[in-house]
């Protein structure tokens, strides 16, 4: 297993050769999920004028606590033109323009109006008054560049005026499961057969970085129908394939990519599960080839290819984003291979801890579908005891 690159040197590979894809415009609307190719800057003051934080009264503080002529009404959308003198209040919504000559609002439950005036208690200046330009000054920056856009970003976006903004595009990534035993979930299965489940893993998890997918039809493990399959997957930004990476005789795959010009950067990485784990580049495409073992397929998305296609886009950090934790059981360490064990994380008063889940072979879907967390388990000799630190990536 000497001369095998680890998780880190084998992501390092990867990262070199997933460079930004072209900018292109996107709607505001259409933006949840992008990521920035530019910093964006606001296009107005937020808020765009002092404005009222409550319902109530706009006052000057100087003449609170008394009782004050009500003179206007100022609401979200209609201002009230005049000008607050000595001795005056103006009926406010939250959300409206402060008038001139106010400097404080006074909340609607400190008042009591009678006939045209209002009693108020004291306020002090600037109370309930939101500064123009108080959350951002007109040309900040709202949102970095390399920022994958949630909700709270769109909002920021669309908030300081940004209709739409300038994105890479999102890569188009083909999906090919190879495997002669494969079948579709709803057919019948003959004698040697099973479910084929990986590209629909694949798909969730490259929809979920922001992929655009391609699943192309599965192939068995024949030498053309491989070729023309990859051949078409090649079109792609990314090819990830599933199956037929490993050494025996019935997988084609590296041999197929191998026959259409692609360059392996590597094969095999020191990491259980998912060791035979291929990548290749062919002109600006990069394939992912990755082991037909449902458990070896979904860590090595998570290890390489997600990061690739986060990069793809331009995204600042690209992970796989590892937290802290601490080990619920003791695990077994191996000299020659990292492992990522599939756990479930409880929340505990001093942090996280992760417990393996019983059942560990790259098989294991179903037993993988009962964790939430891939504890990262370094190199080493007998076992890392319960309680010990870890780091996990959550599933
Ligand atoms: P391979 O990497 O082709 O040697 O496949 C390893 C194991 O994963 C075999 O038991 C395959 O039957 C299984 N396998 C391969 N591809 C898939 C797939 N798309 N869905 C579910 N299991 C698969
Ligand atoms: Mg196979």
């Amino acid at each position: 297993m000497a001369g095998l690159p680890g998780i880190d040197e084998a992501l390092a590979f990867v990262l070199e050769r997933a460079r930004p894809l072209a900018l292109e415009t996107v709607p505001i609307g259409a933006a949840i999920g992008r990521v920035l190719g530019a910093d964006a800057h606001a296009l107005v003051d937020l808020p765009p004028f002092d404005s009222s934080a409550m319902d109530g009264f706009a006052v000057r503080a100087t003449d609170t606590p008394g009782r004050l002529r009500i003179v206007g009404h100022s609401a979200a959308g209609r201002p009230e033109s005049r000008e607050l003198a000595a001795g005056e209040a103006i009926a406010i919504s939250t959300g409206a323009i402060v008038p001139a000559g106010a400097d404080a609002v006074i909340p609607v439950e400190r008042t009591t109006v009678a006939g045209g005036t209002v009693e108020v208690e004291a306020v002090a200046e600037g109370d309930n008054r939101r500064e123009q330009g108080g959350d951002v000054r007109i040309g900040a920056v709202v949102v970095p560049a390399g920022t994958r856009l949630g909700p709270a970003q769109v909002g920021a976006l669309a908030a300081t005026g940004a209709a739409e903004v300038l994105c890479a595009r999102r890569p188009r990534v083909a999906v090919l499961a190879t495997g002669t035993e494969l079948r579709a979930p709803g057919e019948p299965l003959a004698s040697g057969e099973i479910y084929e489940s990986n590209s629909l893993v694949l798909r969730a998890q490259l929809e979920s970085a922001g992929a655009e997918v391609v699943v192309l039809h599965a192939v068995g493990d024949d030498v053309e129908s491989t070729r023309d399959a990859i051949a078409a997957g090649l079109d792609a930004d990314v090819l990830v394939t599933s199956g037929g990476v490993s050494v025996g005789e019935h997988d084609l795959v590296r041999g197929a990519l191998a026959a259409l010009g692609a360059e392996e950067v590597f094969w095999r990485v020191a990491v259980r599960p998912g060791k035979p784990v291929a990548f290749a580049v062919r002109g600006e495409t990069l394939v992912f080839g990755l082991p037909g073992n449902p458990v070896s397929a979904l860590v090595g998305f998570e290890l390489f290819v997600r990061p690739a296609v986060l990069a793809l886009q331009g995204a600042r950090t690209t992970g796989p984003p590892f937290l802290p934790g601490r080990l619920g059981a003791p695990v077994r360490l191996s000299l020659e291979r990292e492992g990522l064990v599939r756990a479930r994380t409880r929340v505990e008063p001093d942090g996280v801890v992760v417990d393996p889940v019983s059942g560990q072979e790259s098989h294991m879907i179903v037993q993988a579908a009962g964790a939430d967390a891939l504890v990262r388990v370094p190199l080493g000799s007998g076992a890392l005891a319960a309680g010990m630190p870890v780091r996990y990536l959550a599933i």
